[in-house]
């Protein structure tokens, strides 16, 4: 059925991979690398693999753990393939089943529009990101037939490649990207090629390894040296990697024109991946210390939100020379749940997964460290708990500025009015969550701390200004454009 995307209300995050590499289990190391890249979405988990002839998948919702059984791997490693894509899905926003779960495939008849009979170019993709203003594109392309089975934008980057299809399979795929915008970090593979490409903006980080005599594609490093493979480079902006018998050839089909997403190192990536030539982990240190250093505060213990506002933590802690505890103890295994979004199951969820430990914070003064407030959920049920567990002050600081804009290039960001920051200035949101003080990082303090060689970033969530425009304000471009015309005729 043609479904024309509508911009909003289909955001994600992702993780993705693709291994090539002869000789190897690329089924079970795919499978793993997707556990490795699990943090990146929890939603639905996919694999595509190919032996040389045809390409065989298998998705699943949920978790890897879910999405996959021992049977389905054996189906997949019966095949004896050399090539595996694969991809893990998170979106609250979009519908959630299967139809939109990746890799997506195609098993690909093309006319070669010569006379010539048709071949037959299987293909598999995977994507991270979110494309934007792709609705009239998608609406030309299915007035001209064109049938999109699922609502993902990542699927009309399919849909132009089978259109371009009958030129080689690269040109094509340049075609195809000269008519989209926005943030793709993209796997793809035929039963012969492991493609990889970054967009222009680089916003999502996609980098490559070695394995064997092999090659791994993946959103984040931590999973290529979670499979024994080494970290080679990061794709570049606007870079193509191709992959195939023959050995890895880099190519650009656009010119960098990078801005790649801040909030990546801020909450999302993992603390031992390196993005961009980053290490994840000792940027977030370094963030917490430059936090501690732009909202210092007199107090007994440094405390963090755990997992991903601990490095923050343990900087401020180490700047401010006051002790990191472990203030909360986290429920590693409610990360995913069935419930559904909605306020009050939101804050059973925090606090099934956070508790306090009253023999550390008793009568303690106490600063609590997280690396972002969205809608101030976590943080406003974390004070009272910590209240309740007899702290005596809390001070909470944020390692990152206030977030104050949705995301258009691959996060799921709740809608503008749930974001906390744009109902409350800093005392407004004090008061919100109840806490002694509150203090977040300066926008310039967290360039300082990552804007080093040529990183040049997105900070979109906190500026509302973004590196692409936004179909709304292109619209509004364009009649702009009409009026002066108007008056020009006039
Ligand atoms: P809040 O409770 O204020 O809405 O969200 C802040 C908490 O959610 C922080 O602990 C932060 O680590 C985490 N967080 C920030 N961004 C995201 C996101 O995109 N997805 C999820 N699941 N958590 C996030
Ligand atoms: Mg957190």
């Amino acid at each position: 059925m043609p479904h024309v995307a509508v911009d909003d209300k289909l955001r994600e995050e992702c993780g993705v991979l693709g291994i090539f590499a002869r000789g190897l289990d690329v089924v079970r190391l795919g499978y793993f690398g997707l556990f490795a890249l699990q943090h990146r979405g929890q939603e639905s988990a996919g694999l595509a693999v190919s032996a040389g002839e045809g390409i065989a998948l298998h998705k699943g919702l949920g978790l890897v753990s879910e999405a996959f059984n021992e049977s389905h791997i054996a189906a997949l490693a019966a095949t004896n393939p050399h090539i595996a894509l694969g991809h893990v899905r998170y979106s609250t926003a979009g519908p959630s089943d299967l139809d939109n779960s990746q890799p997506l495939y195609d098993s690909g008849d093309y006319d070669q529009g010569d006379g010539s009979p048709s071949r037959t170019i299987p293909l598999a993709l995977a994507h991270n990101g979110n494309l934007v203003g792709m609705e009239r594109l998608k609406a030309e392309l299915a007035a001209q037939g064109a049938v999109f089975g699922t609502t993902s934008d990542s699927e009309l980057i399919l849909v132009l490649l089978r259109q371009y299809l009958t030129a080689d399979l690269k040109e094509a795929l340049i075609m195809a990207l000269n008519k989209v915008r926005g943030a793709y970090s993209l796997v793809l593979c035929t039963n012969n090629e492991l493609i990889g490409v970054r967009d222009p903006q680089g916003f999502r980080p996609l980098c490559l390894g070695r394995i064997g005599d092999g090659y791994i594609l993946a959103s984040e490093s931590a999973a290529i040296e979670a499979l024994g493979g080494e970290l080679w480079r990061d794709v570049e902006p606007g870079e193509m990697v191709v992959i195939d018998d023959t050995g890895v050839h880099f190519s650009r089909f656009a010119e960098a024109k990078p801005s790649s997403c801040i909030f990546e190192y801020v909450y999302f990536a993992r603390n031992d991946s390196i993005i961009d030539g980053q290490n994840v982990y000792e940027a977030r240190v370094a963030l917490g210390r430059r936090l501690a250093e732009e909202q210092p505060v007199i107090a007994d213990l440094v405390i963090s939100v755990p997992d991903s506002g601990t490095p923050a933590a343990i900087g401020y802690a180490a700047c401010s020379q006051l002790p990191y505890v472990e203030g909360l103890v986290k429920n590693r295994y409610v990360g995913r749940t069935f419930i559904q979004p909605g306020q009050a199951l939101r804050e059973l969820k925090v606090r099934l997964k956070f508790t306090p430990n009253p023999s550390v914070v008793r009568g303690k003064r106490i600063i609590i460290i997280d690396d972002s407030i969205v809608r101030g959920t976590t943080m406003k049920l974390l004070v009272s708990t910590l209240r309740q567990a007899g702290a005596s002050e809390i001070h909470v600081r944020v390692s990152c500025p206030p977030y104050i804009a949705p995301c258009h290039f691959g996060i799921d960001t709740p809608s503008t009015v749930e974001l906390v920051a744009t109902r409350y200035d800093t005392e407004g949101i004090r008061r919100m969550i109840g806490a002694d003080s509150l203090g977040y990082l300066s926008k310039e303090g967290m360039l300082k701390v990552l804007a080093g060689g040529q990183r040049q970033f997105c900070l979109g969530c906190f500026t509302g200004e973004y590196p692409l425009p936004l179909p709304h304000e292109e619209r509004a471009e364009a009649r702009r454009a009409e009026e002066d015309w108007g008056d020009v005729r006039g």
